[in-house]
């Protein structure tokens, strides 16, 4: 981790390395924490951070929740993800504001400690060129009789820790994991679609995937061009026998899979496509998408 710029704690700047918690941290006993993940562009009309407000919303909507007492407005933590980024100096970054129950009465019940806010931002590594070669998780998705699967919760990911894991060891790049009922939920940190017969496809929120911002930003973009996505339960057999699959995410953007457990496929048109598209939207240069940037 480069340590540069500065990291906003409850309203401060506070110099990158001197952002520190305490060891009795309510967060890191019992994982009460609610996150978000944000990307800044380094568009030629200057840096642009993608869907802010959306972000800001779905972290508010993750601590609610949990019962968090926000002691922040979403315009101060908006304004502390803008200020995160110029304090950095950099053009083009991941963003990775939070909310935890902090310090200062210990045991299960958290809501004796009061709700922290960080905002960090640090640069992101290059993704895997070409596609994504997945396994399918033995470890089933945690859904919403577990916990409440709508809020960005860092309690969610043990789960998604372990299934990623799991596919790294096997030598895949990524794991896609069902839920409870063998449906097909989303992969360690994106979202999943598959193509058959020209018909998109992707998991209904209910299966247990996270409500991605990605997600949506590409079926309101494949509507605008005309064609259509259906929020469709997908099993695993849907998944060998798909034209195409691919996922998407803040951080994976739309990246097109290209093996799934031993089967192989192809990284199709579709996905190509929807990745020039989805650049270009991130990029600035889809004027109907212009309200989806806010500059730095
Ligand atoms: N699912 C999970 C479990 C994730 O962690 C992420 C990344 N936030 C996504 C899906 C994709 O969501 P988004 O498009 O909002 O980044």
């Amino acid at each position: 981790m480069r340590e540069i710029g500065k990291i906003w704690m409850n309203g401060r700047m506070v110099p990158f390395r001197d952002a520190k918690v305490h060891v009795l941290t309510h967060a890191m006993h019992y994982s009460t924490s609610v996150f978000e993940g944000i990307r800044c562009y380094d568009t030629p009309q200057g840096s642009a951070i993608f869907r802010l407000g959306e972000h800001i919303d779905r972290l508010y909507a993750s601590a609610k929740l949990y019962s968090m007492k926000m002691r922040f407005a979403k315009r101060q933590v908006t304004d502390g993800v803008l200020s995160t980024v110029r304090a950095s100096g950099y053009k083009e970054c991941y963003v990775r504001p939070h909310a935890y129950y902090g310090y200062g009465v210990m045991g299960l019940t958290p809501t004796g400690n009061t709700v922290d806010v960080a905002i960090s931002c640090w640069q992101w590594g290059k993704r895997k060129p070409g596609g994504l070669r997945c396994k399918v998780s033995s470890w089933a998705k945690v859904d919403s009789r577990f916990q409440p699967m709508r809020s960005k919760a860092a309690s969610n990911y043990g789960n998604a820790v372990l299934a990623r894991m799991e596919a790294l060891d096997m030598g895949y790049d990524e794991t896609i994991m069902l839920n409870l009922d063998g449906k097909v939920a989303e992969g360690s940190m994106a979202n999943i679609f598959a193509v058959k017969d020209n018909t998109i496809r992707t998991p209904p929120v209910s299966a247990g995937c996270l409500d991605g911002i990605t997600r949506n930003a590409i079926m309101q973009l494949v509507r605008a061009d005309g064609g259509d996505v259906a929020e469709a339960d997908l099993t695993r057999d849907d998944l060998y026998a798909a034209d195409e699959i691919f996922m998407t995410g803040t951080a994976a953007e739309v990246q097109p899979v290209v093996q799934v457990d031993g089967v192989r496929l192809k990284a199709g048109r579709t996905a190509k496509q929807l990745q020039r598209s989805y650049r270009d939207v991130v990029m600035g240069r889809d004027e109907r998408f212009a309200s989806w940037l806010s500059y730095v």
